[in-house]
């Protein structure tokens, strides 16, 4: 999904002013592409119709091409379809929470269960694991497995005993020793049949758990939407846990889950490994999806703390390849409102981790680099070439600054303008006012 996107938004970004009709071909193709990374027919048609609506006529903000809004406004409706803000976990203010775990076979209920446990118990609960999976073979054991591992404590009764009295007794017993969280861990079948959804209503019913939370395999894709769907209809749930989305590159399950079913994702499983369980913010998916990394958040820090003007002599200048010392403080400067130098480097398509390392400037340097070009002469900072030896030894001084201060800082200056030239040279962007495209 990710690389069809981006594909589109290349597009789109190439471009200086955007038709009505520009919009329409790229949603065309942002259409089926999630067509294809299978999020459902009428989730993707609501969504595309409100991108358009948004993006068709839509104000272009000054300090972004009209491409990057449109990639603005798309994140911005995959974060909304997906539910907006994180979703957590209520507990009851009468303990011990109870969290019903439900889902098809397979789908990670029990790893789930541990992982949740292990994530509760940092925040200093004290979960108690229930077994009532009473029909796969070694389920129980599997959870005890779980509980060791994670030194959280599991409560079985054997599968001769039914599960929905298990799960009373397994309450019970968490009530007895103190644990204010009983994550109950349910049976799954193949597909969903109406003995197991009987069985879960009856456990609902007697156990009136406070969570049921519907664990669902993202790479099954458009699957896992008709089960939650089904699970959401017939029992009701409070929230999704979507699990091996590590292994889902389409990334469309997650897409329509919230949409179909109206119920948030609140955790998303990343792995096998029983910390491989995430919040879900579904602003950073919708990023993930987009497979822009962090662009769009410098987009917006730079929105708010570039100088436009400023930018755009900038922009020119490195188009024209005179960026010299005092353009480089300025933007240095610049860089500082935005917040730390490397956080913000390392949002910057194009720039690796070698860079990175060679343009190590923290904040207390930048007063040094500040002072040591303020220490040149006017041509100097015009014309770094002339620096030589009794010059550097002069601005040193001056600066109160070292030779070896102020060699690294030509340094790092020649490292900056060769970056610069790259990123330049790497998409139009930057002749149409994108920031370092
Ligand atoms: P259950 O039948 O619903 O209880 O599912 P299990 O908890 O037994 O998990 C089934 C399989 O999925 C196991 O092999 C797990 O290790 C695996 N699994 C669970 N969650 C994840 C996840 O987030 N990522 C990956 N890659 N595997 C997972
Ligand atoms: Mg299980």
């Amino acid at each position: 999904l990710s690389e069809k996107l981006q594909g589109t938004f290349k597009k789109l970004k190439g471009k200086g002013k955007l038709s009505e009709k520009d919009v329409k071909s790229a949603m065309r193709e942002v259409k089926l592409a999630l067509l294809e990374a299978d999020v459902s027919y009428k989730v993707v048609k609501d969504f595309i119709k409100k991108v358009t609506e948004r993006a068709v006529g839509h104000e272009v903000l000054e300090s972004l091409t009209p491409g990057q809004q449109v990639i603005k406004i798309v994140n911005e409706e995959l974060t909304n379809l997906m539910g907006n803000t994180q979703s957590k976990i209520m507990f009851s203010s009468k303990p011990p929470t109870i969290i019903l775990l439900v889902g098809l076979q397979g789908a990670g209920k029990t790893t789930t269960g541990g992982k949740l446990g292990a994530q509760l118990k940092k925040l200093g609960k004290r979960p108690l694991l229930v077994a009532c999976d009473v029909y796969r073979p070694a389920a129980i054991k599997q959870l005890h497995v779980v509980g060791e591992k994670l030194d959280i404590p599991v409560f079985s009764m054997g599968d001769k005993v039914s599960p929905v009295n298990i799960a009373k007794a397994g309450i019970e017993h968490g009530k007895k020793y103190g644990n204010d969280v009983v994550i109950i861990d349910t049976a799954g079948r193949l597909h969903i049949d109406e003995r197991l959804m009987d069985e879960l209503k009856d456990i609902k019913s007697e156990v009136r758990p406070h969570e049921i939370m519907l664990v669902v395999d993202a790479m099954t894709g458009q699957d896992a939407v008709n089960v939650a769907d089904t699970f959401n209809s017939e029992l009701g749930i409070d929230g999704i846990i979507l699990t091996k989305l590590d292994g889902d590159t389409r990334g469309g399950a997650a897409l329509s889950v919230r949409a179909v079913t109206g119920k948030p994702i609140k955790y998303i499983g990343m792995g096998e490994k029983l910390t491989d369980l995430e919040p879900f913010y579904p602003d950073r998916l919708a990023s993930r999806i987009l497979g822009m990394g962090d662009v769009l958040s410098l987009i917006e820090k730079a929105q708010a703390s570039f100088d436009e003007n400023k930018l755009k002599k900038l922009e020119k200048k490195i188009k024209t390849q005179d960026f010299n010392l005092e353009d480089f403080l300025d933007q240095l400067q610049q860089m500082k409102n935005m917040g730390p130098l490397n956080q913000i480097l390392e949002m910057m398509p194009g720039v690796s981790n070698k860079h990175l390392k060679n343009l190590n400037v923290d904040e207390k340097e930048l007063v040094h680099i500040e002072a040591i070009i303020q220490s040149m002469t006017p041509e100097e900072r015009k014309n770094p070439s002339i620096i030589k030896g009794s010059r550097r030894k002069r601005i040193a001084k001056g600066s109160g600054t070292s030779v070896q201060a102020v060699n690294k800082l030509l340094k790092q200056f020649e490292q900056t303008k060769k970056m610069m030239k790259q990123l330049s040279g790497m998409g139009k962007g930057l002749k149409k006012g994108g920031k370092f495209k």
